[in-house]
């Protein structure tokens, strides 16, 4: 008979919040999967479970996730922990999971820590509808560019982000989405947790640049009163006319441009369009 696949949730910063649940199924498990075999190390030996662990990142998932799946069918259980949260959630897991849908294998997921579910629940925003964008692309561009498809998503968006780049991109959601209501989320679980809200505006001037933590990103759904993608043409307007004035054509200016701001060139055309009405 084949194994059974579990998800393994582990927390996120503070360790009393492996569930009673989670430990046995580790304790249990013939073999765990693991991101970082040392740090996975660390957490069983504070819980006194011994186990074989098997490494399993963004760099072998596809090759590890056949292999694990073969011992699977040989009969054998497998946990799959990350670092740290909800495995799969921004993190290794999509292919052995899928995989294992595939060969038919029983896929149980242990409810447990998701920085995703504490920032939601702790935001004060609505939660009957909430889009996921995983960590936003670190370019300026793109990450404009991915702020812009969800400027009018209707629903709370939430972000992960690492602390060099938060306030780059807070700088940006304002640019792009509008002065929305949001919050943000840092050290959830550890010592220096808080959950800041306000509108957009007023959390970039808290968030200082060198801010220290994982953060998550919570920002409300559009409102006819929020601005969204349209308003951002005078970064576009600004930027070609510089470009024109360094000699370049308009036509070139505005192809540059837009490539920098992550534009497709009739999008921008649009957008300075409209602007110049
Ligand atoms: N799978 C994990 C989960 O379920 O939460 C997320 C893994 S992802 C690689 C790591 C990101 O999650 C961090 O960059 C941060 O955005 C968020 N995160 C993880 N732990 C956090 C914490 N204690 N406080 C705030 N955000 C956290």
């Amino acid at each position: 008979m084949a194994g059974v696949l579990y998800i393994v949730p582990t927390p996120i910063g503070n360790l009393s919040d492996l569930s009673p649940r989670a430990e046995e199924t580790l304790r249990s498990a013939d073999v765990v999967a693991c991101e970082d075999t040392r740090h996975t190390q660390k957490l069983l030996n504070h819980f006194g479970i011994k186990a074989e662990l098997v490494s399993y990142h963004e760099h072998n998932e596809q090759q590890r996730a056949a292999e694990l799946i073969r011992k699977l069918e040989s009969g054998l259980s497998v946990a799959l922990v990350s670092d740290a949260g909800t495995p799969a959630i921004s993190d290794p897991g999509v292919p052995l999971v899928r995989a294992a849908h595939e060969a038919g294998i029983q896929v149980i997921s242990v409810p447990g820590p998701s920085a995703l579910v504490a920032a939601v629940s702790a935001s004060g925003l609505g939660t009957d509808s909430i889009f996921f964008g995983g960590f936003l692309p670190s370019k300026p561009g793109q990450r404009r560019k991915r702020l812009r498809e969800c400027a009018e998503i209707p629903a709370t968006l939430v972000f992960y982000e690492s602390p060099h780049r938060v306030a780059a991109s807070l700088a940006d959601c304002l640019a792009v989405l509008g002065d929305r209501q949001a919050s943000i989320s840092r050290e959830l679980s550890k010592i220096h947790e808080e959950t800041l809200t306000g509108k957009i505006s007023q959390l970039i001037t808290i968030i200082d640049a060198k801010a220290k933590g994982e953060f998550v990103l919570v920002i409300d759904r559009a409102t006819s009163e929020a601005a969204i993608a349209e308003k951002d043409t005078p970064d576009l307007k600004e930027r070609v006319r510089a470009l024109e004035a360094e000699g370049m054509t308009s036509r070139d200016a505005l192809k540059k441009a837009a490539k920098e701001l992550g534009l497709a060139r009739s999008e921008a055309y649009r957008l300075l369009h409209i602007d110049g009405e």
